[in-house]
């Protein structure tokens, strides 16, 4: 019998093991245009908070009483669809399961690139796909740029550190704790904030005058908050903002007192939201572009793997106290 985690009720703050149960699932019937798959790899992502809310999002909010979904790669182990096969590997968004029988069109074989096929959920995918438009094309940062990246160990953050870098810009990461502040730097950045100790403003400053810069030029924010007050703080005249994430709000429902928020206007900041979704179409142009990079080795990936879909839930409410160095994967 498969099994699916279900969201049984809208937490309340941080999610809690009473806001979900893991329960057995009846699988749809095998017609035509449909695949069963069998899952090897979940993600769970911070923007899955948002959806256990009932707010009006650019995503459909998880349904009281059934089953959540998501990012997931697996293995077609029965087809009645054109042009899949039994052992096809495919990414599909059947996740929070082992099992599902789903419609052929809305998932994707994956190419055979000689990389594991969880690479498609981190730096080949939703993460490493954020992280390359969030940079190049949102924040429209180019060589010589200083670059500020907040939650730099994460999956998003650490792509960004490494496409800074190999673009030929100054990099200051933020991350929680001395060990995550080290494997930033071995990514190649030139600074990195441990936001746990000490001042962030301050510690901020001081990787600036570090680097030998003034002030940012580029602000990839995954954390929103005290560190975008932060960002407002040090940026330079005309600087831009890619506004990817805000996990440190995720789970507060207390708006943040900004004390530096009217830097926008005299400095002439340019923030700019973006949704990875938004870059679907040019899917081509992120392959081709980082697929040499990983190829190569310009750019590495290191992933936190919880084991077992019982997991499942953990490795997702560990996002939220950086249980994760690298992209959090649940593995089936
Ligand atoms: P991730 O960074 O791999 O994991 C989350 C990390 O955030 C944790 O490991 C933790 O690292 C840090 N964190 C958690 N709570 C925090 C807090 N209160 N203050 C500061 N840091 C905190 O996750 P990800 O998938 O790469 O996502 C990163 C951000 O990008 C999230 O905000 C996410 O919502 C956003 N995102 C946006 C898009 C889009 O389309 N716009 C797509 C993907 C992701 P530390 O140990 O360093 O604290």
């Amino acid at each position: 019998m498969a099994k699916a985690w279900h969201l049984m009720q809208r937490p309340k703050g941080k999610p809690t093991h009473d806001d979900v149960a893991l329960k057995e699932i009846e699988l749809a019937p095998l017609e035509d245009g449909m695949v069963h798959v069998r899952n090897h790899w979940l993600s769970v992502d911070p923007y899955m908070r948002a959806r256990m809310d009932d707010t009006d999002s650019y995503f459909d909010a998880f349904k009281l009483g059934q089953p959540m979904d998501g990012g997931a790669v697996g293995e077609i182990i029965a087809s009645k669809a054109d042009g899949f096969e039994v052992g096809d590997k495919v990414l599909s968004f059947a996740g929070w399961r082992d099992e599902a029988v789903i419609p052929a069109a809305g998932i994707h074989k994956l190419p055979d690139l000689g990389v594991d096929p969880y690479h498609f959920l981190a730096n080949l995918g939703l993460t490493g796909g954020t992280a390359w438009f969030g940079l190049m094309d949102v924040a429209e940062a180019k060589a010589g740029d200083v670059v500020f990246v907040s939650a730099a160990a994460g999956a998003v953050g650490s792509a960004v550190v490494q496409i800074a870098k190999a673009k030929g810009m100054t990099v200051i990461g933020s991350a929680g704790g001395a060990d995550k502040c080290a494997w930033v730097k071995s990514l190649g950045a030139d600074a990195c904030v441990d936001y746990k100790n000490g001042s962030l403003l301050k510690n901020l400053k001081a990787a600036l005058g570090d680097v030998g810069a003034k002030g940012i030029d580029v602000y990839f924010d995954n954390v929103g908050r005290e560190h975008l007050d932060a960002a407002f703080a040090i940026a330079e005249q005309e600087a831009r903002f890619a506004e990817c994430g805000m996990i440190d709000g995720y789970n507060h429902e207390a708006p943040y007192g900004f004390k530096y928020i009217a830097y926008i206007i005299g400095k002439r900041l340019q923030l700019k939201g973006f949704i990875y979704t938004d870059y679907q179409p040019r899917m081509g142009e992120f392959y081709a572009a980082m697929g040499p990079m990983i190829a190569s080795g310009e750019v590495q990936s290191r992933e936190t793997v919880m084991e077992g879909l019982d997991s499942t839930f953990d490795a997702f409410l560990g996002l939220f106290s950086g249980a994760n160095t690298g992209k959090m994967l649940v593995k089936l």
